[in-house]
């Protein structure tokens, strides 16, 4: 069998789970029969897709729109799996392609409309061609009082018993009645494996925080935390080994993990950490599979995460049991520039990197977020919520400016000057600081010269940050990491957009981050 997360990667290209992903991936592996409601948008599909590659012969996917099979199945087969689908929109054509990778056993999974299940031949087709698993997208359609009721949906129950497999339902609706109408009628009552969990994990405090002396942040992040199980992650392996050497001198209880130590020495520093009370692991992203340790305190990032979806898996491993636990996530300009040049420079298909682009502007929305964390996280996994009095913006609002005349200051700063500059530069031409470099390139003649002078060197800094948060500049690979404009700066740069700005960040640029204790 191959292994559930490096299909992840190498055919999805995903560096996470979402959440609750991998438990129902988990289910359906063992074989069970599965029931996942989940909102829309949280990632249902690849619930049945990842195991159905992972497996051998064929899944069978009951989905009720045909657009959406196409879909999938184009998009499947672009990832190199062999998918089709029958329904009523298919050319002869088609339908004769999917016959012959039945024929060569070559089809992994093969969408229907339901419609298609009570077509003469269709039973029989379904006994030969070894089906391991049967998928059922919407599954709500199979329930008589809903108003999406699919009236072939009834004859999936009758599929599942003349093949024998497992089933996997999936869908959004949660209401009990649904449910209940679900068992009854693809389970034949018996209860399935069923996971309803919304995204939302209270007990955990979201906060971040603006790196600027990052070891100092995290050793008095630990220090307020003393004797509790924590985790930090780092960016690189180099920098696991150096902080927990700080983090030991500074008296703690840590050691360092990363995938290039002995497999004896990352398994000794596994089980240290499910026994010992109080010991930090200072870790890449390889540590937390299959750590399953329920009073972890508390999670720092040392560095940005790369995705909201990594950083929600992250976090996510504190406070399982339930009982408080908190987070830090430290992030700069630096970080944003390191992660979009690993984007950049990957082997990556172009559509692939402009996805992956959007998960990393997804996170730094988060980081920048202007009120709570919960909701813009929650939001982004198609959750509501109201503020959640468990964050930082809730403990501590954020106080808001109009930020248009400096950002359409830093913008023009950066058009004069070609996009060939990065922010450092930048801010002193803004601040009419006459550097050398300023002098040599001509830039204190500039109309932008010193026309930000109402702001200090930090607060520019933090100006910057945010613009490169909120994706209006980026980081150009290929001049050196110059700053350049996106298009979403464009109607602000025109004056026909304005934008706001977190003032507490741009004051709090130059002085320590408060760590929450
Ligand atoms: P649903 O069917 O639950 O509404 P989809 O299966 O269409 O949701 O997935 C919604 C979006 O989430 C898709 O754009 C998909 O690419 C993305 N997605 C799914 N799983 C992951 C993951 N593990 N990491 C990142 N993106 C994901
Ligand atoms: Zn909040």
């Amino acid at each position: 069998m191959q292994h559930p997360r490096e299909l992840l990667a190498s055919v999805f290209g995903y560096g996470a789970f979402r959440p609750g992903q991998e438990e129902i991936v988990e289910a359906v592996l063992a074989g069970r029969d599965t029931l996942a409601i989940m909102p829309t948008g949280g990632g249902k599909s690849l619930c049945f897709q990842l195991p159905a590659l992972c497996r051998e012969g064929v899944t069978v996917v009951i989905s009720p729109l045909i657009a959406l099979m196409r879909d999938q199945v184009r998009a499947l087969r672009e990832a190199g799996v062999e998918a089709g689908a029958l329904t009523s929109g298919n050319t002869d054509a088609e339908t004769e392609e999917v016959f012959a990778a039945l024929d060569e056993g070559r089809l992994k999974l093969l969408y229907m409309a339901p419609e298609r299940l009570a077509a003469p031949g269709s039973m029989g087709l379904l006994r030969r061609i070894g089906v391991r698993l049967i998928a059922v997208d919407e599954a709500h359609c199979v329930s008589q009082w809903g108003h999406d009721f699919r009236p072939d949906y009834l004859r999936i129950g009758e599929l599942k018993r003349a093949l024998q497999v497992p089933l996997a339902a999936f869908t959004a609706t949660a209401d009990e009645e649904t449910r209940a109408e679900i068992v009854t009628r693809l389970f034949d009552g018996v209860e399935p494996a069923t996971f309803l969990r919304g995204f939302d994990r209270p007990n955990i405090h979201l906060a971040f925080a603006v790196k600027d002396s990052p070891r100092r942040q995290i050793l008095d992040f630990a220090q307020a935390r003393k004797a509790q199980s924590g985790i930090v992650y780092c960016a690189t392996r180099a920098k696991t080994e150096v902080l927990s050497q700080a983090l030991r001198e500074a008296g703690h209880l840590a050691c360092h993990y990363h995938g290039g130590m002995d497999p004896e020495d990352r398994r000794s520093v596994e089980v240290r950490f499910q026994q010992e009370d109080g010991l930090i692991v200072v870790a890449t992203i390889a540590f937390g599979m299959g750590i399953d340790k329920p009073d972890i305190r508390w999670v720092a990032h040392a560095d940005l995460p790369k995705s909201i979806e990594g950083y929600y898996q992250e976090i996510g491993r504190a406070g399982r049991d339930g009982a408080p636990a908190e987070t830090l996530t430290l992030y700069g300009p630096d970080d944003i520039r390191l992660r979009r040049s690993q984007i950049d420079e990957g082997q990556a298909p172009p559509d692939r990197k402009a996805a992956d682009h959007a998960r990393l502007n997804a996170l730094l929305g988060l980081a920048e977020a202007m009120a709570c964390r919960r909701q813009v996280l929650l939001g982004y996994f198609g959750e509501t919520a109201e503020p959640c009095g468990n964050c930082d913006l809730c403990d501590r609002p954020a106080v808001l400016f109009d930020g248009t005349d400096a950002v359409r200051k830093a913008l023009s700063a950066i058009l004069r000057t070609g996009e060939w500059f990065g922010a450092g530069h930048l801010i002193d031409i803004l601040t009419g600081n006459a550097t050398a470099k300023v002098r040599e390139k001509g830039h204190d003649a500039l109309p932008t010269f010193a026309v930000g002078r109402d702001l200090s060197k930090p607060a520019w800094g933090a100006v910057f940050r945010q613009m490169m948060g909120r994706d209006l500049v980026r980081p150009d690979p290929d001049r050196f990491g110059a700053l350049r404009m996106t298009e979403a700066a464009r109607p602000i740069l025109r004056g026909e957009e304005p934008i706001t700005l977190r003032r507490d960040t741009v004051q709090a640029a130059g002085a320590r981050p408060m760590v929450k204790t």
